[in-house]
């Protein structure tokens, strides 16, 4: 018998499914393309945190002293996969505008096809934080599995992966790799092709986000 997918958080509302399909209509424009991924990750931003601790905190409203649910006090670290993960972090920050943020660059060694890290850069106390870590595109899972490694590597314990997009076979490598990472997407697409592109996917999310070729 088949073994089944690694377990995944589909993000299906209309609106991320919605903006999802505009993302990857190939005449949508540089401009657009950055605005809908801005929204798109604010919407998904929501989900992610669907879970967060709250605790009850005496307040005062001007007609009444009460008890009201705020926050645990759990903090947030949002990390970006460079240079496409930048194109998350805005949306998610208008609605976390308090979050640390941390940067990760690696790049795929053209002989070895290993990732090497060329930028690692994170707010203090990763151990105290939830890590959201953000890349638009889970293809082979390489960088992801190699970005979560290094977090893990200075400390981040509790960690969430948000991306736009996955594929069976990315998700299965980062899953046999991080098992306690939860995945949260907006897709999960048909397969990669020879290139390591999603298909049908959105094409080379920096791209697209940055317009360049
Ligand atoms: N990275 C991208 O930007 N697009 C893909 O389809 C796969 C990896």
């Amino acid at each position: 018998m088949a073994n089944p997918p690694p377990p995944l958080t589909l993000i299906d509302h209309p609106l991320v499914q919605h903006k999802l399909s505009l993302m990857r209509r190939r005449e949508t424009s540089t401009t657009d393309f950055r605005q809908l991924l801005r929204e798109t990750a604010t919407l998904m931003a929501y989900e992610i945190t669907r879970t967060l601790p709250l605790e009850p905190h005496d307040i005062v409203t001007p007609v009444a002293p009460t008890t009201a649910p705020m926050l645990a006090g759990e903090d947030l670290c949002l990390v970006s996969i460079m240079r496409a993960g930048d194109g998350l972090l805005q949306g998610m920050l208008d609605l976390m505008p308090s979050a640390r943020v941390g940067h990760v660059g690696l790049y795929r060694d053209p002989v070895t096809l290993s990732a090497v890290e060329y930028y690692f850069k994170m707010p203090r106390d990763l151990d105290k934080r939830l890590v959201i870590v953000v890349d638009p595109m889970l293809a082979t899972g390489n960088t992801a599995i190699a970005a979560v490694s290094r977090l893990k590597q200075a400390g981040a314990k509790t960690i969430k992966f948000l991306c736009l997009l996955t594929v069976p076979e990315g998700l299965s490598a980062f899953h046999d790799a991080h098992p306690d990472v939860p995945v949260f997407a907006a897709g999960y697409d048909e397969k990669l092709n020879e290139k390591g592109y999603i298909v049908p996917g959105i094409g080379d999310a920096g791209d697209r986000l940055f317009g360049t070729v």
